[in-house]
């Protein structure tokens, strides 16, 4: 297997140093991986890595606009398949991945996981040893998720595979793979305890668990925290341990009384 990363030019708060894209490929075929956003000097520049070899599939790991739109240009311009787990607003599937399925590529297995919780669409891609993690699992930085329970199954489903190496949709190739999602792990489990341990010391709205939770925040990131400690609001009432009615900053949060 060769693998090649190719970084492209959208570095911020929310992508890092930009968004990764993979090329992989196996004796003489090969795959992209999260083409990322439509910039001509990203895809001349991947492009220029998929070289010699012969592409047989554009892959996305989920559909938001850091990592997807120029899956289908990409891919009519190589003339393959343009496969993610389902459409979104800037990509439109040849055809849609299933969890468990492999994509053959010669020789070469990618095995496709689904992993929601970032987003519901989202999938992971597996081979030899080597997981490509989209923005299940960054480097250098936790992740924005949307379902927390989601989340958390994800993890374990990833942790079960036993990867050796995570190569992240942003950030640095992560060479000790199980070390880092058992981090992830402990991690969202410290969160939760964190945002319960605030409403049950009386912090009742969102705003209030922000505070507490995510101290001294850069202001542009409280919308971020506010949306991640509703996520996590969400899970611990699913959990039966508190009530919440979301309402953005203003969302209440109450301790559930312990039933008789
Ligand atoms: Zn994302």
């Amino acid at each position: 297997m060769r693998l090649e990363r190719v970084l492209a030019p959208n570095p911020g708060p929310y992508t890092g140093p930009g968004t990764n894209t993979y090329v992989v490929e196996f004796d003489g075929l090969s795959v992209v991986i999260d083409p990322g956003p439509i910039i001509d000097t990203h895809l001349a520049a991947v492009e220029h890595a998929v070289g010699e070899s012969h592409p047989v599939a554009v892959l996305v790991t989920h559909t938001h606009p850091d990592h997807a739109p120029a899956a289908n240009p990409l891919a009519a311009r190589l003339g393959v398949p343009a496969l993610g787990f389902a459409a979104g607003p800037q990509f439109d599937p040849t055809e849609l991945l299933t969890d468990g399925e492999e994509v053959k590529v010669g020789e070469g297995r990618i095995r496709v996981v689904h992993t929601p919780g970032h987003t519901p669409d989202h999938v992971c891609f597996l081979t030899e040893g080597v997981l490509f993690t989209g923005d299940h699992i960054m480097g250098g930085s936790t992740v924005i998720i949307e379902d927390a329970s989601d989340y958390m199954a994800s993890l374990h489903k990833v942790l079960r595979l036993r990867p050796d190496h995570l190569y992240p949709g942003h950030g640095p190739e992560i060479p000790d793979a199980v070390d880092m999602v058992e981090a992830y792990i402990a991690h969202r489990e410290e969160r939760e305890r964190q945002v319960l341990a605030a409403v049950t010391s009386g912090a009742d709205t969102v705003g209030a668990i922000v505070a507490v939770v995510y101290p001294d925040l850069e202001a542009a990131l409280v919308p971020a925290a506010v949306m991640q400690v509703e996520t996590q609001l969400k899970k611990l009432a699913s959990d039966g341990l508190v009530e919440f009615r979301p309402d953005g900053a203003m969302g209440r949060a109450v301790p559930r009384p312990l039933s008789e």
